[in-house]
């Protein structure tokens, strides 16, 4: 992904919180253990560890990456099943190609996400093209897991391909934060991506040696994860690097700060937690078990959708 700083750019600001807002304390810090995706890309958990309700509305998050691929190293997923919630695909590095049951597909790639609400049911796969297989190179994203309302779990699927250009560019009012709105709101500066409950998604690169604050809806919980480089999080200004979860505790503002030598690049989420039951098997998550059982039957019988005869295959070299 090409290096773009906030002092590049002219930028529309967020306006920084008022002298009265309170900024969250970090309530923990977990490093995300490694662990394979699909037919075996390597991915950081960066959930793992931490309770769900702190997570909610959100289920689960891997880091594809950040890997340079030898030539005929690149892969992704087979078609599989989802039910109940939304995934989120977001490349930093490298290209997926998408391809879904319902007619929704694309390609993702250099800063591009997809959002895919698998609602009722739908199959889907991600895999690199046939070229970058070949090639090999570097390879780094996001994958995110968003729940649905029980009200809504079984809503028809929705595809929303969501381009680089289409992103909204934000700096900090200081300059020193380069913001990547994806979805829902910030400051009252709104991201392209639809959301069935309210929710922020955003990319963050803060500068070497910046400090900023940033509005939050203190309805919202408020998660970091770090994708690069090193610096502080919360009041505390609590020091993290690559692969760290920082999960923060009530306030209306978020304080980030870049390390001096390297700066700070962080996934910045939250939203207003659904507080439902969670029963979850595999790619299901559902409210009870008697559901998932559901969602497993509808699957075995061909209900969640059908792989089009001519669709994408896992190209092996
Ligand atoms: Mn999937």
């Amino acid at each position: 992904m090409p290096a773009v700083t906030a002092d590049t750019l002219s930028l529309t600001k967020i306006e920084t919180p008022g002298p009265d807002a309170v900024s969250r304390p970090v309530r923990s810090v977990t490093t995300a253990p490694r662990g394979h995706e699909g037919l075996g890309f390597p991915v950081r958990r960066a959930f793992a560890g931490v309770d769900l309700s702190q997570l909610d509305p959100f289920l689960h998050m891997d880091e594809m990456g950040e890997v340079d691929y030898a030539p005929g190293e690149p892969r992704g997923t087979d078609w599989h099943p989802h039910r109940g919630f939304e995934t989120v695909t977001y490349m930093l590095d490298g290209t997926f190609l998408h391809q879904d049951s319902h007619g929704g597909g694309g390609v993702i790639t250099d800063g591009a996400t997809q959002w895919m609400t698998a609602g009722g049911g739908i199959l889907h796969i991600e895999t690199p093209p046939e070229q970058l297989v070949l090639s090999g190179g570097r390879f780094h994203g996001i994958q995110l897991w968003v729940n649905l309302p029980a009200a809504q779990k079984m809503v028809a699927p929705r595809y929303q391909n969501l381009e680089a250009a289409n992103v909204q560019l934000l700096s900090s009012a200081d300059g020193g934060a380069l913001v990547r709105l994806i979805a829902g709101e910030l400051g009252g500066h709104r991201g392209p991506g639809a959301t069935y409950t309210p929710i922020t998604v955003a990319h963050v690169t803060v500068s070497a040696g910046a400090q900023t604050t940033l509005p939050w809806p203190p309805g919202f919980n408020a998660l970091a994860y770090v994708l690069s480089g090193a610096g502080t999080l919360g009041a505390e200004r609590r020091p993290v690097e690559a692969g760290q979860l920082a999960v923060f505790g009530p306030g209306d503002a978020l304080s980030l700060g870049g390390s001096r030598d390297r700066g700070l690049d962080v996934m910045v989420l939250g939203g207003r937690p659904l507080r439902e039951p969670v029963a979850a098997y595999g790619p299901f998550v559902m409210n009870t078990r008697a559901e998932l059982v559901q969602a497993v039957d509808d699957f075995q019988s061909g209900r969640l959708g059908r792989v089009p005869e001519d669709g994408l295959r896992p190209f092996h070299p």
